[in-house]
């Protein structure tokens, strides 16, 4: 099955004087991704028609599906619609239905009364197809011309969602036939362009199933996703794609469609019936933060301990003073101490605990910016601590990286794994 092939057009000068970030097209790429068409470009033009101008004529030349953000609203700068109808020759006429909603959005929801300018949003090209829009009062809308399908969607992120959602999404569902399903292959220890590297020639050839990286903070996603007749068949051709996923990068992947490490972490638990604690430094509760941003979290996570001070580290999880005298708070032995002391005072099976200097600067001690140790307390007792030295990345990236190295020791535990990090080729990744 040939896979169908888009692209995108933001238009809006916000976007090339760098005063907000493309986020519209980050969204649609994923979304088109999942509907198994492939984005082949994306274009950013200023609110000025001969640059739009340009663009849609040279991207109705090119693609079968062209899909425009931003522009759409009342204001004198919205011109993207009457552009690119005039390029495709079609003549905008009043859309009665559509202004009857925007009038009722005014005096039911705005409470104001509408304006002339506000007229022109019912402006649509005659037969377009329209998707409500439940975010704002600028309808988006596609129609086919010459061989081109034309969507045209608001530019403010939750208009554009709610437009994709109501309509521009089942549009091109039906564009192409047959069930779309997609993978997404979870692994954590390598950084995107180290994975890429290792499966580029793989993910080049790949067209369907196609194979693409999406990185987090410190994971990465590899989203395989195959179109075929029936699911069955779709899900026959994904089932290798994984397996060689699997095979490359070892026991990195931690899972397969689920958000990320805690919500594995969650499940494992709740599987096995075990409870979990949490001690915390530089990560400042962030640990804490994500489980418990998991519904059900409750039924596992006993609670945490924010141990900023040396004072708390010792006085509330009873770290003997003389370790953090001889060794220093960031050090192997402390985050031992201080996941033991977790475990016990919380009473839960398991404890995981961060100690480590998040920047900008090194501490007292002169333990550089990214060491950092985490640890984890077993139920039999055990404990396993794992050094980490991040580099002088920021702080932000520092304390996301550790927290999810202190979930990935709970993971390889409860999955009786090796605890050890072992990246699959160690010239192209960091081992811990
Ligand atoms: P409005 O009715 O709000 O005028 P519109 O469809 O005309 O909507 P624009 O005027 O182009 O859209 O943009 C309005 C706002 O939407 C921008 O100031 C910006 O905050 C946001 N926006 C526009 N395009 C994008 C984009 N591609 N990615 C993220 N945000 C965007
Ligand atoms: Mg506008």
């Amino acid at each position: 099955m040939e896979q169908p092939c888009a692209e995108l057009i933001a238009v809006g000068t916000e976007l090339l004087l760098g005063s907000i970030a493309n986020t519209d097209a980050q969204f649609l790429s994923r979304e088109l991704a999942g509907l198994g068409i492939g984005v082949e470009r994306h274009t950013a033009v200023g609110d000025d028609p001969q640059q739009l101008r340009e663009a849609v004529e040279a991207a109705r030349a090119r693609t079968p599906i062209l899909i425009t953000t931003g522009g759409l609203g009342p204001t004198f700068d919205d011109l993207t619609k009457q552009v690119v109808c005039r390029v495709f020759d079609l003549p905008l006429t009043q859309h009665l239905e559509v202004l009857e909603t925007i009038r009722s959005i005014y005096r039911d929801i705005l409470h104001r009364p509408m304006s002339e300018n506000d007229r022109l949003q019912a402006l649509l090209p005659e037969g377009a197809e329209i998707f409500p829009n439940h975010a704002g009062t600028a309808p988006g809308f596609a129609f086919c011309s010459g061989g081109v399908h034309v969507l045209m969607l608001p530019g403010p992120p939750e208009e554009c969602r709610s437009v994709w959602a109501h309509g521009a999404r089942d549009y091109l569902r039906r564009l192409s036939p047959g069930v779309i399903r997609s993978r997404n292959i979870m692994s954590f220890g390598m950084g995107e362009s180290a994975v890429e590297f290792l499966l580029h020639e793989k993910m080049c050839r790949m067209v369907n199933p196609s194979l693409a990286t999406y990185a987090k903070p410190s994971e990465v996603c590899l989203r395989a996703t195959a179109r075929a007749d029936t699911a069955e068949e779709a899900d026959a051709l994904l089932n290798p794609v994984e397996a060689e996923v699997r095979a490359a990068l070892g026991d990195l992947v931690y899972g397969v469609d689920v958000s990320g490490l805690a919500e594995l972490c969650l499940q494992r638990l709740k599987e096995r019936g075990l409870t979990l604690a949490c001690a915390e430094s530089c990560t400042g509760g962030l640990i804490a933060q994500r489980i418990t941003a998991l519904p059900g979290a409750s039924a596992v996570f006993r609670g945490g301990v924010v141990s900023y001070w040396s004072s708390v580290k010792a006085g509330v999880l009873g770290v003997d003073p003389a370790l953090l005298e001889t060794h220093g708070a960031v050090s192997a032995p402390v985050a031992e101490a201080m996941a033991r002391g977790a475990r016990m005072i919380t009473g839960a099976e398991l404890a995981v605990s961060v100690t480590g200097v998040a920047g900008p600067d090194s501490d007292e001690r002169g333990n550089p910016v990214g060491r950092v140790f985490v640890a984890l307390a077993d139920e039999s007792g055990g404990v396993y601590c794992r050094h980490l030295e991040l580099g002088s990345r920021s702080r932000e990236l520092i304390r996301d990286e550790a927290a999810n190295h202190a979930l990935d020791l709970l993971r390889r535990h409860l999955d009786g794994l090796p605890m050890a990090l072992t990246v699959p080729d160690d010239k192209k990744g960091n081992q811990y």
